[in-house]
């Protein structure tokens, strides 16, 4: 029986999608490997790219990659970057033109949410945030039993509630929605919700101060080693 081919560009090492050629050559497609979501899919392929041709979709396209341009800059020693990411949305946010800026962020980093709105205010934003316990709804209205709260059976505990956080901002129209710090489950909530123009600037991350791909680097060492362990 033929093996079904799905695109697994995670197992590619051609890179025949960014090749090392000049400008006015051509990629050389038909060298991709047969998972290629190129030679599986042409079609899809450029019936997506046509979204392009919409004038708001191109200018918003065009604006990002010419803020991806310049994060980096041509040195004697070759390409450096430049800005950290908080600086990248900042100059994006300007670039785009926006005014309001919305926070959703989760209540374990309201530390780091009172940072960010004070220096989004301080590059002349306006913010607007939201709280992941924003509803003040018990978990038990989601199906929580109470040996499942985290702080004990015995104590209120709110649920995150990622829909209010994303209707609140939708309410508020604001310009570009920021998340930071939303856990697994509830940002894919969020994000299903939320009808506005958002980027991330941190997912959570108990262990590796909300950088998880410290994990990953660490799959291959003793210490994650579990990651790479087959079940
Ligand atoms: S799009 Fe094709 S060539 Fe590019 S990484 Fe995926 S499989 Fe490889």
């Amino acid at each position: 029986m033929a093996e079904e081919l799905h695109p697994t560009c995670a197992r590619c090492a051609k890179g025949v999608c960014d090749p090392d050629i000049k400008a006015n050559e051509v990629p050389p497609i038909g060298e991709a490997p047969r998972f290629c979501p190129m030679r599986l899919s042409p079609e899809l392929i450029d019936k997506a790219i046509t979204e392009y041709d919409k004038t708001e979709v191109q200018e918003f396209a065009r604006l990002a990659s010419v803020q991806e341009f310049e994060c980096y800059e041509q040195t004697e020693e070759g390409l450096r970057t430049r800005f950290p990411r908080i600086e990248e949305l900042i100059q994006f946010a300007d670039k785009c033109g926006y005014h309001r800026l919305g926070i959703a962020f989760c209540i374990g980093l309201r530390n780091e949410a009172a940072m960010l709105s004070a220096i989004l205010e301080n590059k002349g934003f306006e913010v607007i945030s939201v709280c992941c316990k924003s509803g003040a709804t018990a978990k038990e209205r989601i199906g929580i039993k109470p040996e499942q709260k985290i702080g004990g059976p015995e104590n209120w505990e709110s649920m995150c509630n990622p829909i209010v956080q994303a209707e609140v901002l939708n309410a508020e129209e604001v310009d570009l929605v920021i998340m930071l710090g939303l856990c697994v489950g509830h940002d894919t909530l969020f994000i299903k919700y939320c009808r506005l123009p958002m980027t991330v600037l941190a997912v959570k991350d108990r262990v590796t101060g909300h950088n998880p791909l410290a994990a990953l680097y660490l799959s291959q060492s003793p210490y994650y080693g579990r990651l790479s362990a087959k079940r």
